[in-house]
């Protein structure tokens, strides 16, 4: 039915693990975004579904604008239960490593996770997994961890333990890694699976309300502000936005406002590069890079920012205040200016 196919012999081996394992952890990166979470959530209720004890486990809290999805609340987060989190960890059996290829992903829950001895089953969209497990499931052609979720579910019979609920999660995180299907859409499989979620009774102009319509006051300043400070480079073809933690403060930013933000720089036909330097605290600058076709900025992210992520979406992160941040980006743009087309 779907042009992606995951070959049935891994799809055998998941159901091989499942049906010894007693205890189930799903995990997912750090900071999740819809993606992370909206698979692992639907994951966990089809085990559950299956009478599987499952839970999600993740390093960090999910941000308020996903707190809506169904599940979500129910996730245990180790800055908030360490311990909860710990327990879970150690007495689980069965691993499922949702979104991520690398262990550096999952933060302050990597230790716990490398000293457990369950078996573990990655399913990711990201490039180059350095992960070790039992069954591998990765295809970074894939839009979203989500999508590629859908279609083992539906492989191993198990979409129909999909609910409205859970299928609302699936359809979160398509919809969000997609950009609400701008870009990574033009699979046909996307529209069979959102085909099936809009049978189970999803209702897709609500999730896209839930997910984007969460700006305030604020937040609008905020980001108009940065709008009209972007800085363009290399000829127009890259954009620099950047905000100090005080420019932060100015405008009461709290965690989420600035989402989207690096995207924008984009919809100007010449810019190819968009770059985002956030100053989280004064020796922690998140950085954030979008592209438009060939330039690998996960290569920038891998090379230059200790991160990754995807050919057209990555990040980082500078160990130092946003001044040295700059100074050290401006050393590092040439580089990577002959990758511009
Ligand atoms: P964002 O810019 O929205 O924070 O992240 C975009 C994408 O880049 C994410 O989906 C993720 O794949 C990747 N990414 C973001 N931050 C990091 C990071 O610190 N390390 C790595 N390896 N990837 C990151
Ligand atoms: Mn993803």
């Amino acid at each position: 039915r779907f042009n992606t196919v995951i070959d049935p012999e891994l799809v055998e081996r998941v159901k091989q693990l499942l049906l010894c394992a007693r205890s189930i952890v799903i995990t997912c990166h750090v900071s999740p975004d819809g993606d992370a979470l909206g698979s692992s959530s639907a994951l966990c209720s089809v085990l559950r579904a299956l009478g599987k004890d499952a839970s999600v486990v993740t390093a960090d809290c999910p941000p308020k604008a996903l707190q809506f999805l169904p599940g979500v609340r129910d996730i245990v987060t180790s800055t908030r239960t360490p311990e909860k989190a710990q327990e879970l960890i150690a007495k689980a059996d069965l691993l499922f490593c949702l979104d991520f290829n690398d262990m550096k992903r999952v933060d302050r829950l990597s230790e716990a996770l490398e000293k457990s001895a369950a078996r573990r089953i990655v399913i990711d969209h990201h490039l180059a997994p350095v992960i070790s497990c039992d069954v591998l499931i990765s295809r970074p052609e894939v839009s979203s961890t989500s999508a590629l979720l859908y279609i083992l579910l539906w492989q191993a019979g198990w979409a129909r333990y999909l609910n409205r609920s859970s299928a609302a999660c699936i359809y979160t995180g398509m919809m969000t890694d997609t950009g609400n299907f701008a870009y990574n859409s033009n699979d046909p499989d996307l529209y069979l699976i959102v085909h099936d979620l809009l049978r189970k009774g999803i209702d897709k102009d609500n999730l896209y309300k839930l997910v984007h319509n969460n700006a305030s006051q604020s937040s609008i300043r905020l980001n108009g502000y940065a709008q009209y400070r972007t800085e363009y480079m290399c000829g127009g073809r890259m954009a620099l936005i950047s905000l100090s933690s005080d420019e932060l403060r100015d405008f009461d930013y709290s965690k989420g406002d600035t989402e989207g933000l690096v995207n924008i720089p984009l919809t100007i036909p010449e810019v190819q590069w968009s770059i985002f330097m956030r100053e989280d605290s004064k020796d922690l600058v998140k950085v954030s890079m979008r592209s438009k076709g060939v330039f690998p900025v996960n290569l920038v992210c891998e090379e230059k920012f200790g991160g990754g992520g995807h050919i057209n979406a990555s990040g980082g992160e500078y160990h130092g205040p946003l001044t040295d941040a700059l100074s050290y980006l401006l050393q590092i743009i040439p580089d990577y200016e002959s990758l511009l087309e």
